[in-house]
């Protein structure tokens, strides 16, 4: 059995995951807007990501006997000033989501509950590839500055990504 703060901890972070997809698919459809297609594609998938991340937590509080009670979603921000920002914002977002997750290992860790702690480390180590994207991508946008060829060619790279099957 779950302890009653581990399972509120596990229920909140199903919402922050929620969160994340939504804010992800604001994202999209703010590249949307611009005809950034490629960028669009790559928030779409994100956004489709942090829903299974949701529903890995909603499991596991189900396989552990616990109760899963969901929560309001946040509206997530709909405008940005330019593709730069937008990733800003995904990436404080993803540090946030660390933080978070790195607060349940603490508590999983102060209660002995080393089955949340196992569950667990699956999630730290996809915050670490998370953060290293957004901030790769920050990095060239940065570089790229007010090119519109050097835009449109990071759009197509990022057309490429696939949906992970983990
Ligand atoms: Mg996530």
């Amino acid at each position: 059995m779950l302890s009653e703060k581990i399972q509120q901890a596990l229920n909140r972070q199903i919402t922050y995951e929620y969160a994340a997809s939504y804010t992800y698919l604001a994202m999209a459809a703010y590249f949307e807007s611009l005809s950034l297609t490629g960028f669009a594609h790559w928030f779409r998938v994100q956004s489709e990501e942090e829903r299974e991340h949701a529903i890995r937590f909603f499991d596991y509080v189900n396989d552990r006997g616990g109760r899963v009670i969901l929560s309001a979603i946040e509206e997530p921000r709909n405008e940005y000033a330019s593709p730069l920002d937008a990733f800003e914002h995904a990436l404080a977002h993803e540090q946030r989501v660390t933080a978070s997750i790195h607060a349940i290992y603490a508590l999983a860790v102060q209660e002995n509950d080393y089955a949340t702690m196992s569950m667990l480390k699956w999630f730290i180590d996809e915050q670490v590839e998370e953060e290293k994207n957004a901030d790769e991508i920050i990095q060239h946008l940065k570089l790229i500055g007010n090119d519109g060829v050097g835009l449109l060619m990071l759009d197509r790279k990022l057309a490429e990504r696939q949906e992970e099957d983990e």
